[in-house]
């Protein structure tokens, strides 16, 4: 519908996983903080011999103490220190950066993680919840279908630890704007994925997915639609009269997006889509689509500068199959570049969802009729293809019987 070379989405990719490591002697938390440090350590090590990516692992300095450093880099020669990490590749990011921040995001980070599950372990190995945080990419990398990525799982799969992943992992993807994070460019992608909720994102989630209390659809779980207005209200100081006067009726802007009305039996969407457009600060975005400090979803990324905020998919199951990456960077950076088109421009994007909606909605098919109207009706074989392997019970593709990884063939 537009050309894609206005679109300026830039994207990150988070994967989820535990490195499996024998028992320490002792395991207070001081040595499993060391341990854990050493397994990244050695990740890291073996990325970076494995892959030409700018490979760093993220410090955990203790906040209270300044000038405090860490296990990662209290022995580490200077020339290799970035700010809040330690640097473990000869590659270096190709671009010079103006901020810690912007420096940090041209890492590959590797990072600890709080991850819940209890896969990979016996009395004589421990967990260690890690987390990849890929640097920052932009349209091209996509395009390429996410070569970069390609290598990070490729080399994971020959490392010397035993890497676990289960349904406590996720697969998270940063989107934002190059040009600068808007509360309106929130709000458009939002109430887009709020469309795609019932008829696509959970056709496409595993069942073990669907149980997670991280990840739950935001009409689903969010404080607006469990009715927990006190607790929005008590949270943000709004009044009920701002909500009466707020909360009943569509208004002008979300009009202006969604022109189109959906039909009685799915109402309750549009009233959620709706229910987006009636904030207009960040706070209150983020108390509609949360539940207390329990993110759904969909989350929205906090940085010191309000513009580097970006808005993070966190709906899909940690999975090492290459395809399944590609689809879900797909999908979320597709909602990014129509939430970044004039309004006309995203309101054809919105009216054909909202057709689709009307016409298909309990349809088995609906899903494929959602794609076709992101113009990703491409990927419908694909998808099929996915959707087959969680119905045979295939939660996480490559892993074996016991949630390990498996080495390459
Ligand atoms: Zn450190």
């Amino acid at each position: 519908m537009s050309d894609k070379k206005t679109y300026d989405t830039r994207f990150g990719i988070e994967i989820e996983f535990c490195l499996i490591t024998p028992s320490a002697e002792r395991e207070d938390v001081y040595a499993s903080m060391e341990g854990s440090m050493h397994a990244r350590a050695s990740l890291a090590v073996q990325l970076a011999s494995k892959t030409d990516l700018p490979i760093a692992v993220k410090c955990e300095h203790l906040r209270h103490l300044e000038g405090m450093r860490c296990f990662n880099c209290y022995e580490a020669p200077v020339e290799v220190l970035i700010p809040n990490g330690r640097v473990y590749s000869q590659r270096r990011p190709e671009t010079e950066t103006e901020t810690d921040d912007a420096t940090m995001y041209r890492y590959n980070m590797i990072q600890s993680e709080y991850l819940f599950g209890t896969k990979g372990i016996d009395k004589h190995h421990r967990r260690r919840a890690t987390e990849i945080a890929s640097q920052i990419f932009d349209h091209d990398e996509l395009e390429a279908g996410l070569p970069k990525m390609a290598q990070i799982v490729e080399a994971l799969r020959t490392i010397d630890m035993p890497v676990v992943a289960d349904e406590g992992c996720g697969l998270h993807i940063h989107v934002g704007p190059k040009s600068g994070m808007t509360l309106q460019y929130a709000q458009r992608v939002i109430s887009l994925a709020i469309m795609l909720e019932y008829h696509l994102i959970d056709k496409f989630l595993p069942p073990s997915r669907k149980e997670s209390k991280y990840s739950g659809l935001i009409c689903n779980v969010s404080n607006v639609t469990k009715g927990k207005i006190n607790y929005i209200m008590s949270r943000v100081g709004i009044t009920t009269h701002w909500l009466l006067n707020n909360a009943t009726e569509p208004n002008s802007r979300s009009k202006k997006h969604f022109p189109v009305p959906l039909n009685d039996n799915i109402k309750k969407i549009e009233s959620f889509v709706h229910s987006i457009w009636r904030v207009d600060d960040w706070e209150l975005l983020t108390c509609f689509i949360s539940e207390g400090s329990i993110v759904a979803g969909i989350a929205i990324a906090d940085r010191e500068d309000e513009s580097k905020k970006t808005i993070e998919f966190r709906y899909p199951q940690m999975n090492f199959l290459h395809s399944f990456m590609v689809l879900w960077a797909s999908l979320a950076v597709k909602l990014g570049d129509i939430a970044s088109l004039e309004l006309d421009d995203f309101v054809k994007y919105s009216t054909a969802l909202a057709r689709a909606l009307n016409e298909h909605a309990g349809k088995e098919d609906c899903w494929q009729h959602l794609l076709q109207a992101l113009d990703l009706g491409h990927q419908i074989p694909e998808w099929t293809a996915q959707i087959a392997r969680h119905d045979a019970g295939e939660a996480i593709s490559m892993v074996d019987d016991r949630f390990f990884l498996k080495r390459p063939e």
